[in-house]
């Protein structure tokens, strides 16, 4: 199964396309870790994409293009994958497409701006793996450190409520499109991430069992 995970940044993506990906068992591949991972180690693409992260901007397409088709040629993808975080443009959308990979499922989980402002505020990730937690609505079990790797839970620089507002202002704008491009093929299914984690992850689910 190959699965696009659609939402405003804050929205849970992150969070549930791990819960997918242990009941699935295929891997999720985050654009957004990626990219990250190759600040930490200071590539030339970290480097490239830092200043637009930091401002909430969106890295240019050929970039992240580049990243994933290579994610996507790993043999742990052979089985499907989720996908958080790519595409975000059309443009992204038709590299896909160009690339003939045969998305089955594209799950919209749907959060209010208000909402979002507000959870980021809670949002800590691990420096090690990059999992997602929240200080209220799912916090580690020891109290900044990573329940898969023991990881050391820090702020996201992009978590900043500035940031945070341009980065919703450029996910309606250049994000948002695709869930009009994806209803027209025919894969949408839109689903309340305005609700708790566990019934959030039982509607994703569900959408995906579902036939469309
Ligand atoms: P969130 O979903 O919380 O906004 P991500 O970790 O997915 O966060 O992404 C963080 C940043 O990485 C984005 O604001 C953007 O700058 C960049 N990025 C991630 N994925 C893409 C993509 N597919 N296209 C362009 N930029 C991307
Ligand atoms: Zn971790």
């Amino acid at each position: 199964m190959k699965i696009i995970l659609l939402g405003a940044p804050g929205a849970g993506k992150g969070t549930q396309a791990e819960v997918i990906s242990q009941k699935l068992n295929i891997p999720s591949l985050s654009t957004g870790n990626m990219l990250r991972e190759a600040q930490k180690k200071g590539t030339p693409l970290g480097q490239q994409a830092k200043s637009y992260m930091e401002s909430g901007q969106l890295v240019p397409d050929e970039l992240v293009i580049g990243i994933i088709k290579e994610r996507m040629a790993q043999p742990d993808c052979a089985g499907g994958f989720i996908l958080d975080g790519f595409p975000r443009t059309v443009a992204q959308a038709e590299a896909l497409d160009q690339m003939g990979v045969a998305i089955d499922r594209v799950i919209e989980i749907d959060v209010p701006d208000e909402a979002i402002v507000t959870r980021m505020s809670g949002r800590r990730v691990c420096e090690g793996c990059g999992a997602s937690y929240h200080m209220t609505h799912n916090p580690p079990a020891a109290e900044g450190v990573c329940d898969k790797c023991d990881g050391k839970l820090v702020t996201r620089k992009d978590d900043d409520p500035k940031t945070v507002q341009q980065r919703l202002e450029t996910y309606h704008r250049q994000t948002q499109p695709l869930v009009d491009y994806y209803q027209k093929a025919g894969k949408l299914r839109t689903i309340d991430g305005n609700q708790p984690l566990e019934e959030a992850s039982a509607a994703i689910l569900r959408a995906l069992e579902a036939s469309v």
